[in-house]
């Protein structure tokens, strides 16, 4: 006797797109969390996907599907099989189109955002491939409004994310009246957006999440999955289900595993704490083949007072990025661009000193001058009286009593600032090229954008001089149980573990260690949530022929 035909493990954009699709199909969806509060990581996020030939990519961009393989193909370093890259773009673009076409889960381009690295083949370096989500007004969502958690890295979630211009407060257009209209509304963006829609999506088709289940062991008859058993405040439960999908995110909050598996340092994660690697160590316990184990979607992190952003932690995506601040390493040189993306920090991080067996860039430091604080103030331009407050970063007069204070060469840091600071003026960086990017120009100042390296390159050189510990860290963890391209989990022989499937940051990463672009999380968590979704329907026997054939007519 089963409850579901299908039970959704996690609240998350993977689990959410898993429930929505297979509901629509017809199936009987059980969809689990184990936190208090729905929405995992994705809510606390900037609410982005990325999907090369999306329906909404403006067609004078020119991108194809030849340009979108190269692409994944260049960044990949053969860490993509071809049949994944190869379902992610020809599959993508359907379940935008499916999910605009049936539910609340509506995207628009973000036209000139450009790809990550948009000077590889394939490349679009005047954007196209990143969408991102419409406010979403929450009453919608009647009582489940107040069970969607808040993200403390975007306390002002009244905005979309193309209206949080990097290094600037909150756009002109927006007025006062703007703002308050849609406080008075209600409408939330980003993350909030992505996962109220999502959820509106499931309660239109019956599916409730149940929170505070926690997931820890599967239930397996003759070699087949029957159902999951849950840590529940009223104790342990059965449930019983032919079908499970874990999408219960990484394992960034688990240093055991971490430790076991991640290629290098990654000390500080801005992922939900529920994300413990439930799901990774369920999977194993049935025999699942492990891969992109050594993988994260790498992030610099800073530390800051809990009265500026309440987890004490926030990301460092675009400060390195403006002119007038560099990266140092331990021994006060600069190391790598600073204004990278910054998933590509993550080769910079575990980068090894040969001679002394230690990682070469870490610690680290962000340093830059009172000239760069004043314009653009500190940490997310949180605006107001944080933006001058400076009482918890180091600072001297001197370049050689920064380096004394925090532990490094004063004057090697003086002749790292002369050399960066006399290249800056003429707007050229010939150790790391900085500023050359066209995704370099785009995170730098919006207000100096002009084609060059100016929205990035500028000189240090009004004290007091400021000095911040960087430290490796990542959005979550990417590897998990391998799976097949319908997100079927595969155990240690190549074989179908029959039920099993794997979405999001829980299974082994389609895309490998790539980053294509904004989104590049989010888009393969949805896509296998969506896949994984539309088989369990065909397996279940839940969706008509009809039903499937109008969603690929949908594509
Ligand atoms: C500030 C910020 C901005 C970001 N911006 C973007 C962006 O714009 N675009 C992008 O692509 N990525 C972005 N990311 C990264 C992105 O949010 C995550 O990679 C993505 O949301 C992961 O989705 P997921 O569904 O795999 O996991 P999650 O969203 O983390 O969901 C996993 C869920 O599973 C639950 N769970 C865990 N264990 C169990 C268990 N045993 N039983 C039941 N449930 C369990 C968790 O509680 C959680 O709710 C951002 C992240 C942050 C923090």
């Amino acid at each position: 006797m089963t409850d579901y035909d299908v039970i959704v493990l996690g609240t998350g954009a993977a689990g959410l797109t898993a429930a929505v699709t297979a509901a629509e199909l017809g199936a009987r969806v059980g969809l689990f969390e184990k936190g208090a509060m729905i929405g995992g990581t994705t809510v606390y996020s900037g609410g982005m996907i990325w999907i090369p030939l999306n329906q909404h990519e403006p067609a004078e961009k020119g991108d194809s599907r030849e340009k979108a393989l190269e692409y994944l193909k260049a960044l990949s370093n053969d860490t993509i099989s071809d049949e994944m890259a190869e379902t992610y773009i020809d599959k993508g673009p359907e379940m935008v189109r499916w999910l605009h076409d049936r539910t609340p889960v509506q995207f628009y381009a973000l036209p000139d955002f450009p790809d990550y690295h948009p000077e590889q083949p394939g490349g679009m370096p005047h954007g196209g491939r990143s969408l991102e989500t419409p406010l979403f007004p929450y009453g919608e969502l009647g009582e489940w409004k107040d069970r969607i958690h808040i993200s403390p890295y975007y306390p002002t979630y009244h905005l979309t994310i193309g209206q949080t211009t990097l290094g600037q407060a909150v756009p002109e257009e927006l007025t006062p009246e703007e703002m308050q209209r849609r406080a008075e509304n209600d409408e939330r963006g980003m993350g909030l957006a992505l996962g109220g829609r999502l959820l509106k999506a499931c309660l239109d088709r019956g599916v409730e999440p149940q929170p505070s289940h926690r997931a820890v062991e599967l239930i397996m008859e003759d070699g087949e999955v029957a159902g999951v058993v849950f840590e529940t405040p009223e104790g342990r439960k059965e449930v019983h289900a032919p079908n499970v999908v874990i999408a219960t995110g990484g394992f960034e909050h688990n240093s055991e595993l971490k430790r076991a598996f991640l290629r290098g340092p990654c000390t500080h994660t801005v992922a939900v704490d529920t994300n413990t690697g439930d799901g990774l160590k369920m999977a194993m316990r049935v025999g699942a083949m492990l891969g992109n184990m050594r993988e994260a979607w790498w992030m610099p992190m800073i530390e800051l007072p809990t009265d500026i952003v309440p987890t004490g932690k926030q990301l460092l995506t675009y400060e390195r990025t403006l002119p007038g601040a560099i990266m140092v390493n331990r021994e006060a040189k600069r190391f790598t661009n600073e204004a990278a993306n910054y998933n590509a920090f993550g080769a910079a991080f575990h980068e090894m000193d040969t001679t002394m067996g230690v990682y070469r860039n870490l610690p680290c430091w962000l340093v830059f001058d009172q000239t760069w604080l004043d314009k653009y103030g500190f940490a997310g331009g949180l605006g107001g009286e944080e933006k001058a407050r400076t009482d918890w970063i180091a600072s001297s007069d001197t370049l050689a009593g920064l380096g004394e204070k925090v532990g490094i060469p004063g004057d090697v840091l003086e002749q790292t600032v002369e050399r960066f600071n006399a290249n800056a003026r003429d707007l050229h960086d010939p150790d790391f090229k900085r500023g050359w990017s066209a995704q370099d120009q785009w995170w730098g100042d919006p207000t100096l954008r002009d084609g060059t390296a100016r929205a990035s390159l500028g000189p240090l050189e009004t004290a007091p001089y400021y000095a911040l510990p960087v430290f490796s860290g990542a959005l979550g963890t990417k590897g998990g149980p391998a799976t097949d391209t319908s997100a079927r989990v595969l155990d240690v022989d190549g074989d179908v573990i029959p039920g099993l499937y794997a979405a999001g940051n829980a299974m082994s990463s389609p895309l490998g260690m790539t980053y294509g672009g904004a989104g590049g999380t989010i888009g393969p968590a949805m896509l296998f949530g969506y896949l994984a979704g539309r088989d369990i329907a065909t397996r279940v026997g839940a969706s008509t022929p009809a039903a499937l054939a109008g969603a690929h007519s949908a594509a």
